[in-house]
């Protein structure tokens, strides 16, 4: 067991070190939107990758960390992270590294970029890319990232479940503009 935390633990500062400075925007999108995604409250939060919560402890002083209530097949226990709105920048999740994209898994089960749907409502680089397009280098670190992840089976089921929630909510998106 120790061993795997271990090995799961360098594949994702692997992944995380990708996107260590890598930002979607060359400059501070931040500026666009006060830092919107980085509100900080108990309920703004998202969920850890499988197995990624063995880089922290429990808890840390700008930081929470709790059982999400996602369950993969496998019983795999997906956790949810918050912070108090600024972090060890360092130690950011994975997630917060790649808002606002997302792994999607294609129906030739490829990872294939796409924007992180959950976040419409808030970051304007969703809402509006025309306006603000997302960086290529990043695209290209976030790729990278996951090229050190798509070999572990809890990540693929957990990139299903991202891809199966994405497809909801475009599913509604298109609904709600069908009938506005
Ligand atoms: S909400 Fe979007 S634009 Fe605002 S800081 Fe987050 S990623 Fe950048
Ligand atoms: S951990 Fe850092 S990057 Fe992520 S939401 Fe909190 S302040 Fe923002």
């Amino acid at each position: 067991m120790l061993e795997q935390n271990k090995y799961i633990t360098e594949i994702y500062k692997k992944a995380w070190l990708e996107l260590e400075k890598s930002t979607p925007l060359s400059g501070d999108c931040g500026v666009i939107c006060s830092k919107k995604c980085c509100m900080g409250t108990d309920s703004d939060g998202m969920l850890l990758f499988p197995g990624e919560e063995s880089l922290y402890k429990d808890s840390g002083s700008w930081y929470t960390i709790i059982d999400s209530g996602v369950t993969l097949p496998g019983n795999i226990k997906i956790k949810f992270f918050t912070c108090k709105g600024s972090c060890q920048r360092e130690l950011r999740p994975l997630s917060c590294r790649i808002f606002p994209l997302m792994p999607y898994i294609n129906s030739d089960r490829r990872i294939d970029l796409r924007f992180d749907l959950r976040g419409i409502g808030i970051c304007p680089l969703i809402s509006n890319p025309d306006l603000y397009p997302i960086d290529e280098g990043f695209v290209d670190n976030v790729h990278l990232a996951f090229s050190h992840l798509v070999y572990e089976k809890p990540v693929i089921k957990f990139l299903k479940f991202l891809s199966e929630q994405h497809d909801e909510i475009e599913a509604l998106l298109r609904k709600f503009y069908s009938n506005a």
